[in-house]
């Protein structure tokens, strides 16, 4: 992928983020790690909405979470970046929005429970981050993040929001997007009444396998990008 090739996906991605409402006025932020120099990621900018982010506004961010390239202001939770990549060689994008079900989910004692496909896949893996409702702004919060994180690819911050890290701007979205549904049905689910038990382990194990596929995360955002293609020309 060239650079341009890797400000257009997360420009892109942005854009299915917002389509699919994972907005919250200009909060959230999206990043992907340079292929050429693993020390060094492209990051969203503050001020703007998910759908607003360009190949000029797109700022260069090195490992310490400063900027080495770009003029746009840089939001201050570059930290929850910096520090996943710091301590994760594997992760190539980090994603940290604020979905609704999400947030809630995050503020009950509930743990993600596999009450739908969505569910299965983050069975049993999701971090949970507590040490304060406020703003990631130090490289210590960061860190505290990474650390909560741990080798998983979705992480709540308690009443705050939710943070996806993947091998793959596709895998992260998809996997935000699914993750915000998931949360949406459990709500649910556990609002009218007393939830059935779930499947055994080794069922839910074999799903969230199959669903793991990174195929199958880049077909599900290539249909999204073609659906904000379709409506931009509409
Ligand atoms: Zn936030």
């Amino acid at each position: 992928m060239s650079h341009d090739d890797i400000k257009d996906a997360i420009i892109m991605a942005g854009k299915v983020l917002v389509a699919e409402g994972q907005d919250d006025f200009t909060r959230g932020h999206i990043s992907m790690r340079l292929p050429d120099n693993p020390s060094l990621f492209y990051m969203k900018a503050h001020s703007i909405g998910l759908d607003e982010i360009s190949r000029d506004n797109i700022l260069t961010i090195d490992l310490e979470g400063n900027v080495v390239a770009g003029t746009a202001r840089r939001h201050s939770e570059v930290y929850i970046h910096s520090e996943i990549f710091k301590v994760r060689a594997d992760v190539k994008c980090v994603l940290h929005t604020h979905p609704t079900y999400s947030i809630a989910l995050s503020s009950s004692t509930r743990p993600m429970k596999a009450l739908s496909q969505g569910g299965a896949l983050f069975h049993n893996e999701v971090g949970l981050y507590t040490d304060t409702i406020n703003l990631i702004r130090s490289h210590a919060m960061g860190a505290g993040c990474a650390k909560a994180l741990g080798p998983h690819s979705a992480l709540l911050l308690k009443n705050h929001g939710l943070v996806i890290a993947s091998q793959t701007i596709e895998e992260t979205v998809i996997r935000a997007l699914m993750f915000e549904n998931a949360a949406m049905i459990q709500a649910v689910a556990e609002a009218a009444g007393d939830t059935s038990k779930e499947f055994p382990a080794d069922d839910i194990a074999k799903l969230k396998h199959d669903i793991s596929r990174p195929e199958q995360f880049k077909i599900n955002f290539d249909y999204l990008a073609r659906r904000v293609k379709r409506r931009e020309k509409a």
